[in-house]
C-alpha cells in the first residue's frame, strides 16, 4: 500500500482566482522568458503555457515600461500574473497598478523599511498578496556572516524575518518561498520553516538546469517536500521552454499521485523481445496526447506477450510487435491490429474515454 501523505495544513490566500494553500490543489507555475516588454511574444507564451495546465504566471519586471506592459498582457490573459521585482520598490507599485494579481519581492534586496512599506501599501490599496522569496543567492549581509555561509538556517532567519516585517506593517496575505540550487540544503529549509509558521508555501529549486539535471533536481527536492506534505504551490525550475517546466511539474504531481492531469503514460524499456521502434511510437504518442487534460493511464509497450500482463495498471494499452500489435483494456486483449495502425487506434480509444 502506497505511504500516506498528509498535508501540512497551510493558510489559504488567493493569487487572482487561484486558491493557493488550504485544501486548495496544490497549483502549477512557471515564469516567462520573453522580453516582458514585448506584449505580443509575452501573451502568446502565456497562451501557451496556460495550455499546457500552468495555473499562475510570473513575469519578470526590470523597469518600468515592464511594469506598464502588464496592463495589455493582462487583458489577453485568463491566468493570474505575478510580477517579479527585484531592487526597485516603484516598479512593484508600477506592476500592481497595472493589474498584476500578486508581487513576488526579496525584502531583502528592496532595501529600507519606508520602501517595504510602501510595497505592502500598494499589495493592501490593490487587494493581492506577496510572496516573498528568500534566495540563497541574496541573503542580507548580516545574517550571512553570522552563519559564515548561506545555510538552511539562515535562509530560515531571513525569511523569518521578512515575515515579522510584514507582520508589523499589518500584511498577511503572504507566501513563502525559500530556495537554493542545492536540494538537501532546500529541503532542510523548507521543513524548518514549515515548523514555524503556516503561510502557504511555494516550492523549487532554483536555477535546477538543463533538462536532465534540472528534472532530477526538481523532482527530488519538489517531490520530497510534497511526500512530507510541504508546497502549496510549485515552480519547475529549467533551462529550457518554459512549457518544460509545466509538464514537469504535473509529472511530480502525477507521480506522487497528489494531482492527475492529462494522461499518465506507461512504457516498458524494451528488450530483446521488442520487434519494432517503441521509442518512436512513445515519443509520437506522448506528443499527440500532451495537450489532453483527462487523467487517463496509458501503457505503450514492447511486445503483446508481456506487455499487456505487464501494464494491467492501464486504463487502455497498445503492445506492438513486427507485423501486428493489440490493443488491451485494464491488462485484456481487445483486438489484433496492424501495427502501422496501432497509434491511431490507441488516440481514438482515448477520444473515447474522453467523450
Ligand atoms: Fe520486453 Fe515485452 Fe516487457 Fe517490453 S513488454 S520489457 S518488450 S517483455
Amino acid at each position: 500500500m502506497a505511504f500516506p501523505i498528509n498535508r501540512r495544513q497551510t493558510r489559504q490566500i488567493r493569487v487572482g482566482h487561484v486558491p493557493i494553500g488550504g485544501n486548495a490543489p496544490i497549483a502549477v507555475q512557471s515564469m516567462t522568458n520573453t522580453d516582458t516588454r514585448d506584449v505580443v511574444a509575452t501573451t502568446a507564451q502565456i497562451h501557451r503555457l496556460e495550455e499546457s495546465g500552468c495555473e499562475v504566471i510570473r513575469v519578470a519586471v526590470p523597469d518600468q515600461a515592464a511594469a506598464e506592459s502588464i496592463a495589455a498582457i493582462k487583458q489577453g490573459i485568463r491566468i493570474p500574473l505575478i510580477a517579479d521585482i527585484h531592487f526597485d520598490y516603484r516598479l512593484a507599485i508600477a506592476a500592481a497598478r497595472s493589474g498584476a494579481d500578486g508581487l513576488r519581492i526579496n525584502p531583502g534586496n528592496i532595501g529600507s523599511r519606508e520602501k517595504i512599506k510602501a510595497v505592502v501599501d500598494i499589495a493592501k490599496e490593490t487587494g493581492i498578496p506577496i510572496r516573498i522569496g528568500v534566495n540563497a543567492g541574496s541573503l542580507e549581509k548580516d545574517i550571512f556572516a553570522r552563519h559564515g555561509a548561506a545555510t538552511a538556517e539562515a535562509l530560515v532567519e531571513s525569511a523569518l524575518r521578512h515575515i515579522d516585517l510584514m507582520s508589523e506593517l499589518g500584511f498577511d496575505q503572504l507566501k513563502l518561498a525559500i530556495k537554493s540550487t542545492d536540494v538537501r540544503q532546500t529541503v532542510s529549509a523548507y521543513r524548518q520553516l514549515s515548523e514555524k509558521t503556516d503561510f502557504p508555501m511555494h516550492i523549487g529549486i532554483t536555477e535546477a538546469g538543463g533538462l536532465y539535471a534540472g528534472i532530477v533536481k526538481s523532482a527530488m527536492g519538489i517531490g520530497m517536500l510534497l511526500a512530507e506534505g510541504i508546497g502549496d504551490t510549485l515552480r519547475v525550475s529549467l533551462t529550457r521552454d518554459p512549457m518544460e517546466e509545466v509538464r514537469v511539474g504535473y509529472e511530480i504531481l502525477k507521480a506522487l499521485g497528489i494531482r492527475r492531469r492529462g494522461p499518465e503514460i506507461i512504457s516498458c524499456p524494451t528488450c530483446g523481445r521488442c520487434q519494432f521502434d517503441l521509442f518512436a511510437l512513445a515519443e509520437a504518442a506522448e506528443k499527440a496526447l500532451m495537450t489532453r487534460t483527462t487523467p487517463i493511464k496509458i501503457a505503450i509497450m514492447g511486445c503483446p506477450v508481456n506487455g499487456p500482463g505487464e501494464a494491467k495498471a492501464a486504463d487502455i494499452g497498445i503492445a506492438g510487435g513486427r507485423e501486428s500489435g493489440v490493443l488491451f483494456k485494464q491488462g485484456k486483449v481487445i483486438r489484433k491490429i496492424p501495427q502501422a495502425e496501432l497509434l491511431d487506434a490507441l488516440l481514438k480509444e482515448v477520444d473515447e474515454f474522453d467523450d
